[in-house]
């Protein structure tokens, strides 16, 4: 018997309401994606169904402490589809950033002081959580003077509000921490950083626990702020200057950028501290926000993208781990196989140290697992075990030295690790496009002890390649050749080549726009990077850090005759070829704005003042800053931002 609209509708939308529930609870039986596909469905057959239209939701068990939100905290649009992004976008500025996956919090300050913290609730009302957030540390119990100078203009009064928006969220290396914690005390197990979250919120005691999250500040709402902030880029730096982290950001235009933006993101994601579940973008243009307006339930000036996800259930057979090129020793499951978004899945990475040993994770274990955007599946959740502690290695699976562990991983430590070794220099092989030079035959090569580093490459005789299994006379000539042919290497390939911890291709591509040669490069600081491009502090010093450490191997590659050929950074006449710029201290418009205005014109934007510096550009001299001393020793001028903005405007005239 076939069941009528009717009911499906309303067994659908009963599943929702029960899948919403367990999620808000912080034990979600599905995942995000099979959820927003019984919506879909139930969409489908009734467009309007009240169900559809909730925000968030009312959990039974937790307190009767509701706060209305006085500006409704809606959800965010979202979509699976580039195409559907783009024709949302139609070639509008966008700033792009992180979606992170937390908890919605709406923080109250009154005369800078924090007053009320309130999750999202239904999006009409949500739970008071004050005492919980008072232990976060990055969620400021006053706002700085800075941003609060900046809204003097404004009069607001002892009693208006100033309410800021973000994501509480658990970094993935404290998250093993915490769920351990919880246990010993007794308290229901975790089964993800989100989870973990949303459990603290809603409990009555235990609530230093939160002192462990963090929080990402996004949104900032005060009397006439809708007319305050003319760009999105303008309010990250006030919430900046106020005292609140912001996750990395980036100013998009072209469909490329965004197209690249994402496939970057993709390729980083399990490289972050903390859960990213997408990108969130915004029309950087604010005046649209006030024209664009919202639907009952999103704002239309925001969108989040997500990478499609399925879920499967299967069975892991044996655990394997292995040493990568950065010494950390990873667990990959074996699994039966399962058929997955168009793949037959064998392998399935466990993540860390950390994960295996919170969920006991071993041969025969029953688990769920995720493919989403990246190309190797990840594990979820255990549906089945037996009891028994897992098995972790002691030492490397590849030198047999003694493993360490270190924070949420495992370490090797020998520099020597021949795992560690060979994916160096099978990186570089790759990188620097040595054709014909397989991993068998560098294996061959390293056994024969011709080859320990990357550099010996270039010492190797065609008699060493000869000496190969299966190796004559053409094809050790034609090795030769591709050896020598790879001498001559472009600066964003050398930089690969070299494998520095933090860095891939799309950063390696954006940072040689600005620091055009490695002498640049070799010179800037993590502090340059963070104001170039809101680069992450950590990933900032690991880049800095990876080049000095290079520096070694560079010289020894250069002296064998390594030649490593410029950047090209401007293409075709534009108005300000030649220039090179300074950037310095503070400055009226967002830094990249000027900086994607000044390459975009044909100039230089450089991290050091030097003779051929054209000017320093600051809105801010009062303080003295060695780059100031050196301008005004070499007589380099110094502009203030309006100046430079005249003198580009004469340059753009002289041209027409
Ligand atoms: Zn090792």
């Amino acid at each position: 018997m076939s069941q009528s609209k009717e009911e499906l509708i309303e067994k659908l939308a009963c599943e929702i309401l029960r899948h919403k529930a367990l999620y808000y609870e912080g034990f979600p039986e599905i995942s995000d994606f099979e959820y927003d596909a019984l919506e879909e469905k139930l969409k489908a057959l009734d467009p309007g169904h009240k169900v559809l239209n909730l925000v968030g939701f009312e959990t039974k068990n937790i307190s009767k402490n509701k706060r209305q939100h006085k500006t409704p905290m809606l959800s965010l649009a979202k979509t699976y589809d580039v195409k559907e992004l783009l024709s949302w976008q139609k070639e509008k500025e966008i700033v792009a950033t992180h979606k992170i996956d937390g908890n919605s919090l709406s923080l109250i300050y009154k005369k800078g002081e924090l007053v009320l913290a309130k999750t999202r609730g239904n999006g009409e009302e949500g739970e008071d959580v004050t005492g919980k957030i008072l232990w976060v540390k990055e969620c400021p119990k006053k706002l700085q003077e800075k941003s609060l100078d900046t809204l003097s203009i404004l009069d607001l009064a002892d009693d208006d509000e100033i309410e800021v928006r973000g994501e509480l969220y658990c970094l993935e290396e404290e998250f093993p921490r915490l769920a351990e914690k919880m246990i010993a005390l007794g308290l229901p197990e975790a089964s993800s950083p989100r989870n973990i979250v949303a459990g603290i919120l809603s409990r009555k005691n235990h609530i230093h626990l939160a002192r462990y999250f963090n929080f990402f500040a996004f949104e900032v709402i005060f009397k006439g702020s809708s007319q305050f902030f003319k760009t999105e880029m303008a309010k990250i730096s006030w919430l900046r200057d106020a005292g609140f982290s912001y996750p990395p950001y980036k100013l998009l235009l072209k469909e490329n950028d965004i197209k690249e933006y994402l496939f970057a993101l993709k390729e980083e994601i399990d490289s972050h501290s903390y859960g990213i579940d997408g990108a969130v973008f915004n029309f950087n243009d604010l005046t649209s926000h006030e024209t664009l307006g919202e639907t009952a339930h999103h704002p239309r000036y925001k969108i989040s993208f997500k990478w499609q996800g399925e879920t499967g259930k299967t069975k892991i057979q044996k655990i394997i781990w292995s040493t990568s090129r950065f010494g950390t020793v990873t667990p990959v499951a074996q699994v039966e196989p399962t058929y997955l978004s168009d793949a037959t899945i064998t392998n399935v990475t466990l993540h860390n140290l950390a994960h295996v040993k919170l969920f006991k994770l071993k041969a025969h274990d029953e688990i769920e697992i995720i493919r989403s955007g990246e190309v190797i599946p990840k594990f979820l959740r255990v549906i089945k075990q037996l009891p028994g502690e897992p098995l972790i290695p002691k030492e490397c699976p590849s030198c047999g030295s003694k493993l360490k562990e270190e924070s949420i991983r495992l370490l090797c430590e020998n520099n020597l690790c021949g795992a560690r070794v060979i994916f160096k220099i099978l990186n570089w092989i790759k990188q620097a496009q040595i054709d014909d030079l397989s991993e068998k035959r560098l294996i061959g090569l390293i056994e024969a002890r011709k080859v320990s580093h990357i550099e010996d490459l270039y010492k190797l005789t065609k008699e060493d390649f000869l000496e190969l299994p299966m190796t004559k006379e053409k094809l050790a000539t034609k090795l030769m050749h591709n050896i020598e042919g790879s001498k001559k290497i472009s600066l964003v390939n050398f930089l690969c080549a070299l494998g520095i911890e933090g860095a891939g291709k799309t950063t390696w591509l954006h940072l040689t726009k600005v620091f055009s040669t490695l002498e640049d490069l070799l010179k800037a600081t993590p502090e340059d990077l963070i104001s170039l491009d809101g680069f992450a502090e950590k990933t900032a010093e690991q880049i800095t850090k990876g080049l000095k450490e290079n520096k070694n191997l560079m010289e020894k590659l250069f002296a064998l005759g390594i030649e490593v050929e410029k950047r090209e950074v401007t293409d075709g006449q534009v108005p300000l070829e030649g220039l090179v710029f300074v950037l310095t201290g503070a400055l009226l418009r967002p830094r990249e704005e000027i900086i994607e205005d000044l390459q975009t014109l044909g100039a230089k934007v450089s991290s050091s003042v030097t003779k051929k510096t054209t000017a320093l550009v600051s809105d801010d001299f009062s303080k003295k800053s060695s780059k100031t001393t050196k301008a005004e020793s070499l007589g380099v001028p110094t502009w203030s931002g309006d100046e430079l903005n005249n003198f580009i405007e004469k340059k753009l005239k002289e041209k027409k």
